[in-house]
């Protein structure tokens, strides 16, 4: 090589911004902590495939933590580990801090519901003796994906005494699972030529529950009345309960390592327990008290626009600022005063870089599986629309903080330009006036009911949290 090649490679070396892919850039021992992290990853991921299963995990770890639930009117201080429970569908937990309320806090954001089949309300029903479940589909799918795969059934019925009965069945391996029908390939000609948007519509999300009559008898709906009869064996339920239930199905497959290498993880529900679990962990791990308040919120709803009272349009999250700021010994602070000095790190995922579908990426600024963790400055589609943008301070100090703890990281745009969107919490935190960037985890399949990620970014959002508590 001659001396003007080598200066010429230095200062690009110098000048150039160049991604690596995260095996290039850390050692063996950060990848099998990673690996071995992901190992709880996947146990909560089994668990906790609804936003009340993730709430119900949350506070289990939490209580063994130390955090204690909290009510407004409690006498807090410096240290304290506390949770509040919004209706067994979202959870804040917090760690008060060692510096004034008034200085802010550091949150972290992420969703526990995902994309899936509720019930309706009156879902039960018999057609040619077999027996099917009416649903309406919750969050953005394909639905032409949920045919032919086991379903599970998870959820809540309120008896009209006021109690709730809790459903579960098809994770067991001794459970019976449940599936919808679709059309043998011999018989699709019409079906495949419509649009994929219509292979499967709405209407036709119905789930076979049963096919065998009960007794012998000349009555009709014979089969309907069996699954009523097993159900109130089991549950006490009759039909008209199903009213006042929420009953939701979800692919009954368990997480796997995904390749060879086993170096990726394929499950239903990435989006967004890949980010709700490493926010958990960072807050429950934290060993000192951090200096700004950490709060760590997983929230409800996000899949269909953050609306509702468990969902981040909803005020609870301002509320629980209201209350510490009044709660808290030797604060003289209010909670919009907190807000406003907060900085919020959004968790949510963004779509991975797929060998299969490049085109509808821009290669230069989308996120590619194991090149770390995707801090993402805005959302939203049709020029940025619905985006809240972090500023180039924010994006900056998140930079600094990152690069400063070796955590590998990337920029991520979602598709191309005018090629589709979407959106996150980011924006609702960010109008409470908090620094709000979204920072999360690519997937490969995002919304599929299996969806793929990467070991070494899931590891990589964890390190990412905690350097931003204990900054
Ligand atoms: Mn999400
Ligand atoms: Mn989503």
């Amino acid at each position: 090589m001659s001396k003007k090649d080598s200066k010429t490679k230095e200062l690009k070396e110098k000048l150039f911004y160049k991604k690596k892919n995260i095996y290039k850039l850390v050692n063996d021992d950060v990848v099998s902590k990673a690996y071995d992290f992901c190992d709880g990853y996947k146990a909560f991921l089994d668990s906790s495939k609804t936003e009340r299963e993730a709430v119900k995990y949350a506070l289990e770890k939490a209580k063994a933590n130390g955090f204690r639930e909290y009510k407004a009117g409690m006498k807090l201080k410096t240290g304290d580990k506390i949770f509040v429970n919004n209706r067994g569908k979202a959870v804040i937990l917090a760690v008060i801090g060692k510096e004034p309320l008034e200085n802010g806090a550091k949150i972290c954001a992420a969703h526990i519901d995902s994309p899936r089949l509720d019930l309706k309300q009156c879902p039960l029903y018999e057609d040619n003796e077999i027996a099917l479940f009416k649903t309406h589909y919750y969050g953005g799918i394909k639905k032409y994906q949920w045919t032919a795969i086991p379903l599970a059934l998870h959820g809540v019925v309120v008896l009209e005494d006021g109690t709730t009965v809790e459903v579960n069945v098809g994770e067991d391996e001794n459970d019976p699972v449940f599936v919808i029908s679709d059309l043998l390939p011999h018989l699709a000609s019409e079906q495949m030529k419509k649009p994929a948007t219509q292979i499967i519509t709405g209407e036709e999300l119905n789930i076979i529950v049963g096919s065998r009559p009960f007794k012998e008898d000349e009555e009709s709906e014979l089969v309907k009345l069996n699954i009523l009869s097993i159900l109130n064996e089991k549950y006490g339920i009759n039909e008209e309960d199903f009213l006042s239930a929420e009953l939701e199905a979800v692919p009954a497959f368990k997480a796997s390592d995904i390749g060879f290498d086993r170096s990726m993880i394929g499950s239903y529900g990435h989006d967004d327990r890949v980010c709700a679990y490493p926010a958990l962990e960072a807050i429950l791990n934290l060993s000192d008290t951090p200096d700004k308040t950490a709060v760590t919120v997983l929230t409800d709803k996000e899949e269909t626009g953050s609306d509702g009272n468990t969902g981040l349009c909803s005020s609870y999250l301002k509320y629980f600022f209201d209350d510490i700021a009044c709660d808290t010994e030797g604060s003289k602070t209010r909670g919009t005063v907190i807000l406003s000095n907060s900085e919020c790190l959004s968790a949510d995922v963004n779509a991975a870089f797929d060998p299969t579908f490049p085109s509808v990426v821009e290669k230069k600024n989308t996120a590619y599986i194991n090149y770390g963790v995707v801090v993402t400055k805005f959302t939203g589609s049709r020029g940025k629309s619905g985006t809240s943008d972090a500023s180039a301070e924010f994006v900056g100090k998140i930079r600094t903080l990152l690069n400063k703890n070796e955590v590998v990281w990337q920029t991520g745009e979602l598709g191309k330009v005018d090629g589709g969107g979407g959106g996150t919490v980011a924006a609702y935190i960010a109008n409470l006036n908090v620094d709000t960037i979204d920072v999360g985890v690519p997937v490969l399949s995002m919304h599929a009911p299996y969806e793929v990620v990467s070991k070494m970014d899931v590891y990589m959002a964890y390190k990412a949290f905690e350097v931003f508590f204990c900054d």
